[in-house]
């Protein structure tokens, strides 16, 4: 097996934890940079301080992952299954309770594989591929997932790297096929999921916790839930008894699956008490600042980069703005709950911009909660690993 040299600064990192090599991290790039997908690799550094093993799976965030500082750790099949083992027992809690059937089994680099990520849909799974040097070890994976006493019935899959004209993106691989929407809780709310069609599958777990605070703050409140796609946060907030929800999204496809997602908890998904609008949700904005209304609570998770018909959205340059204006049209006693998914949007970067939209905004805002990613996210030291923060904001005046 080929040795490859890391540059100092890189070497430290991986030593301090970090499990993501970049091409440019290489002493040497060029010696490697057409190594081929799914390659193992020793590293070490000029003065061997440590020695490590990584496989090559270049995504569009790095170019190798570290997976053992063990010379002695063998990549095989039996590794895959300690990390995965090691996973399973990681979410025993969550896998024990039957208020939840939905959550994620494997995270990456979090769980010391990078380049995979493995969702649970109620005894179906869905593997995320995010590079073809992880997708080589696929034949492993479903070994292992169809061998586990988890009693998984049948198992989805998406490739997030580039294919061929002739491969299919996402789809069904083995075992039974789930009904569609399958319907998964958590924490005894229900959800419409459809594996095998989309990206998306109706459901972002990582949210958790934020539905289950949003959920118990509710109670007669109104709730604007901006960026809403299957309306999840609207449906936690009518569950707890919000007097009113309005959910918006850009995307045709949210109408249907916010009404299917409010009819499953047999809630109304009339315009009354659960209104659905599909429109951009800055005209939206605009709309309600002329027209004064405001709201007792203002959800707003956006994707980190956004391009409609007339507006283009980038969290780290944009949310400024437009938490300036949420904070305006937030009831006096209300919350603001603020997201970003943004990897390179820091906790401390994202808490500074938000107090300074309060200022701008005129109101008197208090950061009162925050959010990071929940107990089945673990994460790696690897500074794009915790990508999620979110930030509820108390508006008194
Ligand atoms: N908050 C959601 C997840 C949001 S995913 C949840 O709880 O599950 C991002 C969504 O933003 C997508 O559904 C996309 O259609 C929508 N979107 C992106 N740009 C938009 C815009 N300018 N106006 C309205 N919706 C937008």
């Amino acid at each position: 097996m080929k040795c490859f040299y890391l540059k100092d600064f890189a070497s430290q990192r991986i030593q301090a934890g970090e499990k993501l090599i970049r091409l440019e991290d290489f002493e040497d790039p060029d010696d490697i940079k057409d190594a081929p997908e799914g390659m193992i690799i020793f590293i070490t550094d000029r003065s061997y301080n440590f020695k490590g093993q990584a496989f090559v799976g270049r995504q569009n965030k790095g170019f190798a992952w570290v997976f053992s500082l063990n010379l002695e750790d063998l990549w095989s099949k039996e590794l895959f299954s300690i990390y995965f083992q090691e996973a399973v027992e990681r979410r025993q809690s969550l896998l024990d309770d039957p208020t939840t059937t939905g959550f994620r089994l494997f995270n990456g680099e979090g769980d010391g594989l990078g380049g995979i990520s493995i969702d649970w849909y109620d005894h179906f799974i869905q593997i995320n591929w995010y590079s073809k040097g992880a997708y080589e070890y696929r034949d492993w994976w479903l070994e292992i997932l169809l061998e586990s006493p988890l009693e998984v019935a049948g198992i989805y899959e998406t490739k997030r790297f580039p294919i061929g004209d002739s491969e299919k993106a996402m789809g069904h691989v083995t075992g039974k096929e789930a009904q569609q929407p399958l319907i998964i809780k958590e924490q005894n709310r229900k959800y419409a999921i459809y594996l095998g069609q989309d990206w998306m599958t109706g459901l972002f777990f990582d949210q958790r916790e934020v539905r289950q605070y949003i959920q118990e703050q509710a109670k007669g409140l109104s709730v604007l839930n901006l960026f809403s796609y299957t309306g999840a946060f609207s449906v936690a907030a009518s569950l707890g008894g919000a007097s009113n929800t309005i959910s918006v999204d850009v995307a045709n496809r949210s109408l249907e699956l916010t009404k299917e997602n409010f009819l499953i908890n047999q809630l109304d998904a009339d315009n009354l008490s659960n209104e659905i609008r599909i429109m951009d949700v800055f005209d939206y904005i605009d709309y309600v600042k002329r027209s004064s209304k405001d709201f007792d609570m203002v959800v707003c998770d956006p994707p980190s980069f956004a391009r409609t018909k007339r507006y283009v959205f980038s969290a780290l340059t944009d949310y400024i703005k437009m938490a300036k204006d949420l904070f305006k049209i937030t009831k006096a006693g209300g919350l603001c709950v603020l997201s970003t998914n943004h990897s390179a949007y820091s906790k401390d970067k994202f808490i500074e911009d938000m107090n300074e939209a309060g200022r701008l905004s005129g109101k008197k805002v208090q950061l009162i909660q925050s959010f990071r990613l929940p107990e089945d996210y673990p994460s790696s030291v690897d500074p794009t690993s915790q990508y999620l923060t979110v930030l509820v904001y108390y508006c008194s005046e």
